[in-house]
């Protein structure tokens, strides 16, 4: 074996003393005692499977004075994410085969984890969408507005969901409204105004259509980034092949308690109330939201310092998403169970990867995490380019070793692999 690693192991929803063992990147057994000349030994503390974050924008090519694909895959893996999915809305967006094909190129030369590449859907590339499939681990669609994104036309949504469908690949969209959005648009001197223009009616409007559009379906449709209650409560009734995403940022963060003229935490949808907060915990720990994406939209702090009403909408989040998450595990917000469904198991499903999961034959992505004392968040400890962080100070357990495809990824705090160790799990193979 290349590696057999001994601590504790969550199984079947306990931890027990166990060893796992590596052959080629894969995970070819599980006992009580196996030996390797590349024995590791982490004592008391727990190994988990890697996170899978399906929802990252890493800006590049583009947009690289924000993050690059170098920064963004570092940053993901010093928060225990083995694999990362990247957004269409880079420059040029990945709507065509050439745009998708540059990026991956680019990724594959500079990312530290592994990666799949969402194709964009809009209203000029309809008849192309099926070609994409082979270079995407997926597609994605903006029924409204956001930053740095084309929209595809509500009227064409029924169209496009028909089309990759066919592909057997995971349709993800944003879900707002744009002629609600229209109604509303107006100017934003603070996040009180962001909400306001953009209203939880408009994304209930949009996942109303997504639902009856999924029900006629039976390929994968998610929903990302749910942020409201009553939006969740449409989707307790949904069918089983529409699945609904949270982020970290809508589960931590209320409206009211953040400083309203601070556009760090201007982001869409918006962060909304309490009452909406505590709605996306309940989901949480009800099973009703499938996945926990970080939804990374890194800008520049000089970007994000500026007026208010012409500041980007997004907010980093690929590093922490997990260490916070296992923080709220800590606190006995919601169970390990529960978690590693979200982060792993949910993720690795949707995408059809062979991660996700401490199992004989799946790949060996893991994270040793010490379960004691949670630490506070500080964006000078944190890898993405943009250098600050929403969570500062949040508590957060950050595993101090990282393994991927049986690697050892990270260690000590330390980097042991470069750039272009990731590899595309996008790619369809024949
Ligand atoms: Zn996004």
């Amino acid at each position: 074996m290349d590696l057999t690693i001994e601590g504790k192991l969550f199984r079947d929803g306990v931890f027990e003393a166990a060893c796992l063992g590596v052959e080629h990147g894969k995970i070819v057994a599980i006992k009580k005692i196996l030996k390797s000349d590349h024995h590791l030994n982490v004592g008391n503390s727990l190994v988990l499977p890697a996170g899978i974050d399906m929802h990252v924008h890493f800006r590049d090519p583009g947009f690289t004075k924000k993050e690059d694909f170098s920064t963004g895959s570092l940053a993901a893996a010093f928060g225990g994410i083995c694999c990362v999915c990247d957004m269409p809305n880079t420059d040029p967006q990945t709507n065509t085969m050439q745009a998708l094909l540059e990026k991956v190129q680019l990724a594959s030369t500079k990312s530290h984890v592994d990666f799949g590449l969402y194709a964009g859907v809009t209203d000029e590339n309809l008849g192309k969408l099926r070609e994409l499939a082979a270079s995407s681990v997926g597609y994605k669609i903006y029924l409204g507005s956001s930053t740095h994104s084309s929209q595809l036309s509500s009227q064409n949504l029924g169209v496009a969901l028909r089309e990759t469908g066919r592909t057997k690949k995971i349709t993800l969209i944003h879900a707002e409204d744009e002629h609600c959005l229209m109604a509303h648009q107006d100017a934003e001197h603070s996040l009180i105004d962001h909400v306001r223009c953009r209203p939880a009616e408009c994304e209930e409007t949009a996942a109303r259509h997504v639902l009856n559009e999924a029900a006629h379906l039976s390929s994968l449709v998610h929903l990302c980034h749910v942020s409201s209650c009553e939006t969740l409560e449409m989707m307790k009734g949904r069918p089983r092949n529409l699945t609904v995403g949270v982020t970290p940022h809508h589960l931590f963060f209320d409206v009211h308690k953040l400083p309203s003229s601070k556009a760090f935490y201007k982001v869409n949808p918006p962060i909304r109330s309490s009452f909406d907060r505590d709605a996306l915990w309940t989901g949480v720990t009800s099973g009703i939201v499938d996945v926990c994406e970080s939804d990374h939209a890194p800008h520049t702090l000089e970007e994000k310092l500026g007026e208010f009403n012409d500041t980007p909408s997004g907010l980093p989040g690929v590093e922490t998403m997990y260490p916070l998450l296992l923080a709220a595990v800590k606190k006995e917000r919601l169970g390990f169970a529960r978690l590693l469904e979200l982060v792993c198991e949910r993720p690795a499903r949707l995408l059809n990867l062979p991660k996700g999961r401490l199992e004989v034959g799946r790949d060996a992505d893991l994270i040793v995490v010490d379960f004691k004392q949670p630490e506070p968040i500080k964006a000078e400890q944190l890898h993405s380019k943009c250098g600050w962080t929403p969570f500062e100070g949040f508590p957060a357990l950050i595993p101090s070793c990282v393994v991927i495809r049986g690697e050892p990824v990270v260690e000590n705090h330390e980097m042991l692999v470069k750039p272009g160790f990731g590899k595309n799990v996008g790619a369809t193979t024949t």
